[in-house]
């Protein structure tokens, strides 16, 4: 039999290899410095690790409800009543008031970004993606059989409402907006926020923000919360007043907590969205792993800002040693930099990274996460020792 010519176009019409070829490169080499790796380097705390273990011991390896475990959900909506000032019931479909602002728990925040994309995209549908984009958007278009529209960010890194706006078309379901930004790490103002939401709400769009950095945001780059939340947060479309009619909000336990394999994320937003994707991830996904719910309940106690602040002297060390040889936008948060080959070069960032390969270094090419291959990502998620030496081979091959 053929088997190839069976194949959907939906999967063929992927090219899986840009991140393969790298760490099939990777795989020969012998102890390198890899700043590849897209997951921090922390231990996950040790109560969700308890709490998880508990969970499987106790019996609790059946399905749960498709839409996540009740102490989950309940401890889920009082965080984002803290932190966001949101009023979400802490379930799909409140049969009395099915237009409020709703809650699930999804296998991931690539489940959540998932079946958010499933419940808003026909065929022929748009949606705007940053470029740099997180590599799973454009693939999410090519799967539904609709468009992403890319929204070029370059140097900054912004998406800005000036850059999107002439973007919308009337085939437009959503814009959607990452910050911390993957791979550029960075982080928007509260003003740019507010300026897309409005956009997105003049043109009756919805904001689909991904924020699964959301925890993972170094210091200079909070701001304190437009919506009156005591302290200093993390710049969000979802700050705004009534913000929750607009933004379906998708974050993540995986990175915060160090626990990307638990497959753990959520998505917030109005109700009759929520209840179409519970349909779809009851026929999908089913639930998000049962012990690892009951670990993430944990997380809501778990403090792992001195992890962040590990991470921020990390960067700046990075900045010191690649800004004076080229140009790179200050991440706010996330784990990446990504700076920019210099031109003088005449490299692409792919040609940059088999240089920096060969010299025991690996990182990723921008091309990977952009329609341009003029950069490069380098993860913060490895020893001071190895990200020090690393960051100074590749300023050596940039000077
Ligand atoms: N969004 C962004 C911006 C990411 O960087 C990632 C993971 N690299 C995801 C979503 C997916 O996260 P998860 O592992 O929770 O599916």
């Amino acid at each position: 039999m053929n088997v190839q010519s069976l194949l959907s176009a939906r999967t063929t019409g992927i090219d899986g290899s840009g991140i393969r070829r790298i760490f099939e490169l990777g795989a020969k080499l012998d102890d390198p410095i890899n700043l590849s790796i897209g997951q921090p380097d922390f231990p996950v705390p040790e109560a969700m690790r308890r709490a998880a273990a508990e969970a499987i011991e106790a019996g609790a390896n059946g399905y749960t409800l498709s839409q996540g475990i009740a102490p989950l959900r309940e401890r889920t909506a009082a965080h984002l009543s803290a932190d966001l000032g949101w009023d979400v019931h802490p379930d799909l479909a409140p049969l009395d008031d099915p237009d409020r602002t709703a809650l699930m728990i999804t296998s991931g925040t690539s489940g959540a970004l998932m079946l958010a994309a499933m419940a808003l995209l026909d065929p022929g549908d748009e949606f705007i993606i940053p470029d740099p984009y997180f590599v799973v958007y454009p693939n999410i278009g090519k799967m539904l059989g609709a468009t992403s529209v890319l929204c070029d960010t370059y140097p900054d890194f912004r998406m800005t409402a000036e850059r999107v706006e002439p973007l919308i078309t009337a085939r437009t379901k959503f814009v959607l907006f990452n910050s911390p930004g993957n791979p550029s790490g960075v982080v928007p103002t509260n003003e740019e926020c507010r300026e897309l939401l409005e956009l997105c709400r003049a043109k009756g769009v919805i904001l689909l923000s991904d924020e699964i950095y959301d925890e993972f945001v170094y210091s200079d780059a909070l701001e304190p919360s437009p919506s009156g939340e005591a302290g200093a947060r993390c710049p969000s479309p979802g700050r705004f007043d009534r913000a929750e009619e607009d933004v379906l909000l998708v974050r993540g336990f995986g990175k915060t907590y160090g626990c990307t394999g638990w497959r753990m994320g959520y998505a917030a937003g109005p109700g009759p969205i929520l209840r179409e994707m519970g349909k779809l991830q009851q026929y999908s996904f089913v639930c998000a792993p049962s012990m690892a719910q009951a670990g993430c309940v944990a997380a809501f106690d778990a403090d792992v800002s001195a992890h962040v602040a590990d991470y921020q002297k990390r960067r700046d060390m990075v900045l010191e040693i690649l800004s004076p040889v080229t140009d790179v936008a200050t991440p706010g948060g996330a784990f990446y930099v990504f700076p920019k080959v210099p031109e003088r070069l005449g490299l692409t960032g792919t040609q940059l990274v088999e240089k920096a390969i060969e010299q025991n270094v690996l990182c990723i090419p921008g091309g990977v996460f952009s329609g341009r291959d003029t950069h490069f990502r380098i993860s913060l998620s490895a020893s001071e020792e190895k990200l020090r030496r690393g960051a100074e081979i590749l300023a050596e091959l940039m000077s």
